[in-house]
């Protein structure tokens, strides 16, 4: 089965290069160059990968990606002309998973698309394997379910950004390690992501407030200065 891209983006002439391109590479491709209609597109097509364009009209590619994030894990490429919005991208509450900046030469797209596409199938494959038995890392109250990719504080289920529940799986499963900022980028948003330290020090602080009874005074991340990370428990 060829792998599905989805392709939004509302200059004519760079989304059908970008669909010619794809589809030449072998994958299915759909296109849309409009926000709206990208997110029921996403809902129908279920594509493996989506590449979203930022600036498109009526909403744009930020408000389609935090829409499309509450409800699928569908790793998400975003096209940027700017670089203000790369800070916004990279640092806040978007959620995707790579960007590149225009222009950029199709090469590097296709080696973009292959990597986030890479690591989705060993993300697949570790699932996979694990299901023979439901595996669990418990903390006191907090409980990560690796087989259902669930984490329960409290016998309550937390509703986590995929990142975020990668972020955790990954620390905890190093549990009192120190884990710097560069180690943590690399095994948690790949290789090929090309963002700074920021993106691990936002996700952070997002987990913080959801598994922390103190977030200012945390006691499960903890920040070992000039270092990185250290988890808890
Ligand atoms: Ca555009």
């Amino acid at each position: 089965m060829a792998e599905k891209v989805l392709v939004v983006e509302d200059e004519k002439t760079l989304q059908e290069t970008l669909a010619y391109n794809l589809k030449h590479q072998g994958y299915k491709v759909e296109t849309s160059g409009d926000g709206k209609a990208a997110i029921e597109l996403a809902r129908t097509f279920h594509p493996d990968v989506i590449i979203l364009d930022i600036m498109l009209p009526g909403i744009d590619g930020f408000e389609v990606c935090r829409i499309l994030r509450q409800e699928m894990t569908t790793p998400i490429l975003m096209l940027t002309a700017r670089d203000d919005e790369i800070d916004r991208i990279v640092g806040l509450e978007v959620g995707a998973d790579d960007y590149l900046t225009k222009p950029f030469s199709m090469r590097e797209l296709m080696a973009r698309i292959k990597a986030i596409l890479r690591r989705v199938r060993l993300i697949r494959e570790e699932m996979d394997s694990d299901e023979a038995a439901t595996q669990l890392l418990t903390f006191d109250n907090l409980t990560i379910n690796l087989t259902r990719r669930e984490v329960l504080l409290d016998s309550q289920s937390l509703s986590l950004k995929p990142k975020e529940y990668e972020l955790l799986m990954f620390m905890a499963q190093h549990r009192g390690q120190v884990l710097s900022r560069e180690h943590i980028l690399e095994r948690v948003w790949g290789w090929d992501f090309i963002g700074d330290s920021r993106t691990v020090d936002v996700h952070v602080r997002w987990l913080r407030e959801k598994i922390e009874s103190e977030p200012a005074d945390p006691k499960r991340i903890i920040t070992v200065r000039g270092a990185g990370y250290r988890f808890e428990g």
